[in-house]
């Protein structure tokens, strides 16, 4: 296995830069068997801290997110997509944000061009699952779909979650946008979709796990090449810090709280125990590592 970090820049791109000195996008690569793993920048988050430490502990989480850098009352989470390239299928695991969420995401189709790739040449999108940072990078600035000849899979629960009209009212406040949407952007991209369930090989060397929990069909998938393996994890271990640090805390971001620790907790096992490579979409440094243990908890460490 084999893995390098490289720095994509383009031409006119410098207005993306994340700091001083940063470079506009970074890419990190891996070889698994015969086929590449590339993950893309689209940008990052901004939410304001309480959104992930709501009804936590507040001292323990204070100290927890210290020790990862984080002290002020914004977050700033990255966000990481996943292109994977077998010679035959151009795969892209999620679409990212798309121009209309939040001014700081939404990079990744400049992140593509600079890796080389056009839209009309990803042949599958598959989603973790449907929430905006995932879902919105789908259509464009005018609504038409992007990826415009890739099939769309997703899960049959997500879908079904998504799509129901009911699910605006029960969401709560907070979330009514998303679910707002999902909607519409699930029935724009309608007759492009194609069903998958856990534990079914979606595409040669791609298998679907269910990991629900973030949301009700949440899905993680596993990339395999002979011994080589990775897992895209999506939201299903949500972020480097309190996820790992402490799996059993409740996350702000879940949507059904104790399903997504129960999820958390038996991923980051599998994954330590098999000292598995993994992708996490809101993880630090392009988000490609692994997970070690660390005393009761886990830490996580880039690359491979
Ligand atoms: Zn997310």
């Amino acid at each position: 296995m084999r893995i390098t970090r490289r720095e994509i820049m383009a031409g006119g791109l410098a207005a993306f830069a994340t700091g001083p000195g940063m470079p506009a996008f970074a890419a990190t690569e891996m070889v698994l068997g015969t086929a590449q793993l590339t993950t893309l920048s689209d940008g990052n988050l901004v939410l304001p801290r309480e959104f992930l430490i709501g009804d936590l502990p507040q001292a323990q989480a204070t100290e927890a997110l210290a020790q990862h850098g984080i002290t002020g009352d914004t977050l700033t989470p990255p966000c990481n997509l996943t292109l994977y390239r077998d010679g035959t299928n151009t795969v892209l695991f999620d679409a990212g944000s798309g121009p209309a969420f939040m001014p700081s995401a939404g990079k990744l189709w400049e992140a593509l061009d600079a890796a080389g790739v056009a839209p009309d040449e990803v042949t599958h999108v598959l989603f973790t699952h449907a929430h905006p940072d995932h879902l919105w990078g789908v259509l464009d600035d005018f609504d038409d779909p992007v990826f415009t000849e890739a099939t769309h899979m997703i899960g049959q629960a997500e879908w079904d979650y998504w799509t129901d009209p009911a699910t605006v009212d029960s969401i709560g406040t907070a979330r009514a946008s998303f679910a707002v949407g999902a909607a519409r952007r699930l029935a724009a991209i309608e007759d492009r979709i194609e069903f998958i369930t856990g534990g079914q090989e979606v595409l040669p060397g791609i298998m679907a796990h269910d990991t629900p929990g973030h949301t009700p069909g949440h899905m993680a998938f596993e990339l395999r090449q002979g011994s080589e393996s990775v897992m895209v994890v999506g939201d299903a271990i949500v972020n480097g810090h309190l996820a790992l640090a402490r799996p059993d805390w409740a996350s702000g971001s879940d949507q059904d709280a104790d399903l997504g620790i129960a999820t958390r907790t038996r991923l980051l096992d599998q994954l330590a125990t098999d000292k598995m490579a993994m992708v996490g979409f809101h993880l630090p440094e392009g988000g490609l590592g692994r997970v070690e243990r660390s005393g009761d908890a886990y830490r996580f460490v880039a690359e491979v």
